[in-house]
């Protein structure tokens, strides 16, 4: 089996603790309006890897990871191809090497889905919008698959980090995020909840590919606001 990879990212500024090598795999069921790699929705546009092959382009940079750093890996939707990432997880076992997974939990909860979530170093979890109606709007689909699977990672105790994205005019308000935490109250697994802000970098993609952009007259988030809606968050969480 196959899987397809749009990028890789070497030793740099990657999700997940520790020194981390990057791998974007290509494909993504959702369509955020806030995208900004518009370039990995395709599984086809990657670049196709036998497992083993990809295992061996990591290794290389065993010697950095230390403890706790390792692979993570992104998108696009890594767990879109969760049967062909479960063989990968499998040779990282083998090789010593841990993995922590950037998901959307936009997919359904295979049990190969189930099995990677299991043996990750810890979850990326991004709550792109708070209600079902909201979700459908800005992303294309519903909101019971993320929901499931934070509920999934509280039973099995997964350290899991939260993230949101935060867009002018969207969700950029106490009331608004309010919504968001409800879900994220009391859960246990959850370690920090991350507002990361919406910016206007990828929007160059968007007319390079031909792609409607729906927030072209939208500004990047102000970082005061963002930390002044990081604090809100932090004290409403305790965290
Ligand atoms: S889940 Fe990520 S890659 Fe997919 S559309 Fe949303 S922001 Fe883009």
């Amino acid at each position: 089996m196959k899987g397809y990879v749009h990028s890789f990212e070497s030793l740099a500024a990657v999700d997940g603790d520790g020194l981390r090598y990057g791998v974007f795999l290509a494909g993504c069921p959702l369509r955020c309006v806030y995208c900004h790699n518009p370039d990995t929705w395709t599984v086809g546009a990657g670049q196709s890897f036998e497992a083993s092959e990809l295992v061996k382009k990591i290794a290389r940079y065993r010697s950095y990871f230390g403890e706790r750093g390792g692979v993570t890996f992104s998108g696009g939707e890594p767990l879109l191809q969760a049967e062909w990432l479960c063989e990968v997880a499998e040779l990282l076992r083998n090789e010593g090497i841990g993995y922590v997974l950037d998901t959307s939990g936009g997919v359904p909860l295979t049990e190969a889905v189930r099995t990677l979530l299991a043996g990750a170093q810890g979850i990326l979890l991004d709550l792109k919008f708070p209600d079902e109606e909201s979700y459908r709007r800005y992303t294309g689909r519903g909101i019971s698959e993320t929901l499931a699977m934070l509920d999934y990672l509280e039973s099995i105790g997964k350290e899991t980090r939260i993230r949101i994205v935060v867009v002018p005019g969207i969700n950029d308000s106490e009331d608004a995020l309010e919504r968001y935490l409800v879900h994220l109250r009391g859960k246990n697994c959850v370690s920090e909840v991350e507002l990361l802000g919406f910016h206007t970098m990828g929007f160059h993609k968007y007319e390079a590919l031909g792609i409607e952009n729906r927030l072209s007259g939208t500004a990047a988030l102000d970082p005061a606001k963002k930390d002044r809606l990081q604090a809100f968050v932090n004290a409403q969480l305790n965290k």
